[in-house]
């Protein structure tokens, strides 16, 4: 079964409810002599508490997607909207986390996630409980006063996710937030991550080039290829949750993986 890009879901039955909608976007980056069209005609519905994997290969246009999610990179045409809203500078209720963790070496830990009340110029002490409470959660309440290189790269990304929680967002980006990391950490932040989002009923948009982090942990697997970067296709996961990191190695994960592989390569990415 395939859905297709341009009649994805998103047009349908999903339309009304979405909390993210993105309709006919396209994004033409002007640098340089020759235009150069990252996204064409995407659509996507994103509904509240959605955990949406994005996933393709490089120079397919997935960072600048969440950098126009994100309210950070101005769209060249089409409609884009959070919770009705058209998204046109950084949404309030929108956490956002990088692959680089960007802390502030020379703040500490607590300091670092209450840096996401700081920018948006909020009064630190009514919302240092909040961050205290969040570095327990991810197991960091020994950590709160130390600094950035005292902590390991996991240690430091919880941080990052940390800091993306405090204010509470609605909706959580993440680009290739854990690619850094290895093996080990890596799988143990995707079951947090999984933890986090089922405890929270966050809407998450999730950026990977690991089709096997993405189907762990989407509701959705939304596949982009390139040349102009658009949605190439879009499978649901039916897998139970909670997932744990076993499910990764039963017959219907791995039909999942190989059908998103057959997808990429149909579109030469392999
Ligand atoms: P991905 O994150 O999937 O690797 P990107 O969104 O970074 O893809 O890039 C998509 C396309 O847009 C690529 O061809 C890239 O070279 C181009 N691009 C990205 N950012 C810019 C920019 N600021 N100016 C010009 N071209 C850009």
């Amino acid at each position: 079964m395939r859905s297709f890009p341009s009649e994805a879901p998103a047009r349908g039955a999903h339309h009304v409810a979405d909390f993210l909608s993105i309709d006919g976007l396209h994004k033409v980056y002007q640098s340089g002599r020759k235009p150069i069209t990252a996204l064409q005609d995407v659509h996507l519905g994103v509904a509240r508490g959605e955990f949406v994997s994005i996933v393709g290969p490089s120079g397919c246009g997935k960072s600048t997607l969440m950098r126009c999610i994100a309210g950070l990179e101005p769209i060249t045409s089409g409609r884009l909207a959070l919770d009705g809203v058209p998204i046109t500078e950084p949404p309030d209720n929108m956490g956002v986390v990088f692959q680089r963790d960007l802390l502030l070496e020379w703040r500490s830990i607590l300091d670092n996630v209450l840096a996401a009340a700081e920018f948006h110029g909020l009064e630190r002490a009514r919302h240092a409980p909040r961050a205290r409470e969040l570095l327990a959660l991810f197991g960091l309440a020994d950590f709160m006063d130390r600094y950035p290189r005292e902590l390991s790269g996991g240690m430091r990304q919880r941080v990052s996710i940390c800091r993306a929680l405090l204010l509470d967002p609605q909706l959580l980006l993440m680009d290739e937030p854990f690619g850094a990391l290895d093996p080990f950490t890596r799988d143990a932040l995707n079951a947090e991550l999984q933890r986090t989002w089922m405890a929270t009923g966050k809407t998450v948009i999730f950026i990977t080039h690991s089709i096997t982090e993405a189907v762990y942990l989407g509701g959705r697997v939304v596949m982009m290829a390139r040349g102009p970067g658009r949605i190439a296709d879009i499978l649901p996961i039916e897998l139970e949750r909670p997932r744990g990191l076993d499910v990764r190695e039963t017959r219907e994960f791995a039909a999942y993986v190989s059908r998103i592989k057959e997808t990429f390569r149909e579109l030469g990415a392999y």
